[in-house]
């Protein structure tokens, strides 16, 4: 297999092959040293009744993880894979996660369109989208939710991609933050949309990508959604690679986003991080 982005490799590979199950995790330290922590909740489980979805025929999987009726059971076993690997991939990076969306996987264009999704972009099987007013049948609405198409061989990846959204957007206000800084740590953390370093870098400036109206402007006027992300992505690994461990890196993702949110300018918040 080729091998595709050292410095991300290197990022996923620190938990691999731990599972939920255990009782403590081993992680490193800010000095390098092995510690124990408590094993965080598994993302996939029951505790609790949930609060049904049935305006938009959505079956309650587990504990906030919602899927569009009318999936088998082995489908729904990929979708409860899938929400744990991306779990395990989002506390790589923030140990302690401030945001607990409400996770719903659609497997139909209309399912997506049902929950926000434009018409033009509703089948496409890598789509994922914050989605804001998803009203449940007690007649709360949830702060927070995201909508994943799944199950498909990108799930877990794309539903990693939101979710880093709603943590960074957890910590500081997500127009605090330039959008291919958002975009480019979403996709650095996520390996989605997936990147191959032998690409020619874009031509164009990402960094002049500032607001989520200019990244979208740019997309539609340039034809170039992945070269687009993995121009952020690119950015953000540069960054990232100041700091040499995975734990290293979400601390300064936490300090970056705790200074920005305080009022610090984001070039000078990122300059600050060392
Ligand atoms: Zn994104």
């Amino acid at each position: 297999m080729s091998r595709r982005f050292p410095t991300l490799r290197s990022w996923t590979g620190g938990a691999a092959g731990l599972t939920l199950a255990a009782l403590v995790v081993v992680e490193l330290s800010r000095r390098g040293e092995e510690v124990a922590v408590p094993a965080p909740a598994a993302s996939c489980v029951t505790t609790r009744p949930s609060r049904a979805i049935t305006s938009r025929a959505m079956t309650v999987l587990c504990d906030d993880v919602y899927a569009e009726a009318g999936l088998d059971a082995r489908e729904l076993d990929d979708l409860r894979r899938a929400r744990e690997e991306a779990g395990r991939s989002l506390r790589r990076v923030f140990g302690t996660q401030r945001s607990t969306p409400l996770v719903l996987f659609c497997r139909s264009a209309a399912c997506k369109a049902a929950f926000g999704a434009p018409s033009s972009a509703a089948a496409a099987d890598d789509l994922g989208f914050a989605s804001a007013e998803v009203a449940l049948d007690d007649g709360s609405v949830a702060p927070s939710a995201v909508v994943v198409t799944g199950p498909v061989s990108g799930t877990a990846r794309i539903l990693t991609h939101e979710l880093v959204h709603a943590e960074m957007k957890a910590w500081a206000p997500y127009d605090a933050i330039p959008t291919w800084f958002n975009e480019g740590a979403a996709t650095f953390v996520a390996n989605e949309p997936a990147c191959d370093p032998a690409r020619p870098p874009s031509d164009v400036d990402v960094t002049s990508l500032t607001t989520k109206a200019r990244w979208q402007r740019h997309l539609q006027a340039s034809g170039k959604t992945r070269e687009t992300y993995c121009a952020a992505r690119a950015q953000v690994a540069t960054w990232m690679g100041r700091f040499e461990t995975d734990a290293l890196r979400g601390e300064a993702l936490a300090t970056l986003l705790t200074s920005v949110a305080k009022g610090t300018r984001f070039d000078d918040a990122l300059d600050a991080v060392r």
